[in-house]
């Protein structure tokens, strides 16, 4: 399998009917800037190369971000953030991403979501995670270079374990709490895994100053020296 046969697979996923009822709701209501636009409204696959030895996991889609744009992180003030910051730290050819077809490339990069589909408020529920992990596990898995695990919030954090658990990774006990800047090393059946915590790039840690671009910048300078090393 490659990721393009993933990607499609996921677009075409329905097995959450909260999140797919919310999804295709947002998709047809609209924000009202938005409005001639035609909405993605369906699952957001990953992007980036499949060489790439750094995964960034994230949440969710945002309804009026990926969820309209049909690209991950794209079209949202998140991904303002993010895309900007792998820009910086040499991982993206352009600091903005504002819909598919605007010439965005990432090197040695994945970004991916934990969840695949908008929820509301933002929070998918703890079925609804456990219910999407195997599109993670499977995205990660076709990652045969991957050493670094960028972590966006507590949620992927949390979301993580037992899909490094059923790929073979002997899982520490008890678990690392999540933080930012922490960082914790699995050697599994493909090697050295390194998982680096960050705060998650939505608006309530930016605007707050609660993640700062310095502190983004640290946690993938952090990731780009492990993967090269
Ligand atoms: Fe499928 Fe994941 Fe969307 Fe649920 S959240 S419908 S498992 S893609």
């Amino acid at each position: 399998r490659t990721l393009q046969v993933l990607d499609d697979r996921i677009s075409g996923c329905r097995a959450c009917p909260r999140l797919v009822a919310w999804r295709e709701e947002v998709a047809t209501v609209k924000r009202a800037s938005f409005r001639e636009e035609d909405y993605w409204g369906r699952p957001v696959p990953g992007l980036g190369p499949a060489d790439a030895r750094i995964a960034v996991v994230g949440l969710a889609p945002a309804a009026h971000g990926g969820n309209r744009t049909g690209r991950v992180f794209t079209g949202d003030r998140s991904g303002d953030w993010i895309f900007a910051a792998l820009w910086r730290a040499g991982l993206a050819n352009q600091p903005t991403s504002t819909h598919r077809g605007d010439g965005l490339e990432l090197t040695d990069v994945r970004v991916c979501a934990a969840v695949r589909c908008a929820p509301p408020d933002n929070a998918p529920t703890p079925a609804e995670r456990d219910t999407c992990s195997p599109w993670l596990a499977r995205e990660l898995a076709l990652l045969p270079r991957l050493r670094v695990v960028v972590v966006l919030g507590g949620f992927g954090w949390t979301a993580l374990w037992p899909v490094l658990g059923r790929a073979g990774y002997p899982l520490p006990r008890p678990r690392p709490a999540f933080g930012h800047g922490v960082e914790t090393t699995l050697v599994g059946p493909r090697g050295p895994l390194t998982l680096l915590g960050s705060y998650h790039v939505s608006q309530q840690n930016t605007f707050t100053g609660r993640l700062t671009e310095p502190m983004l910048d640290a946690v993938l300078t952090r990731a780009t020296d492990l993967a090269g090393g």
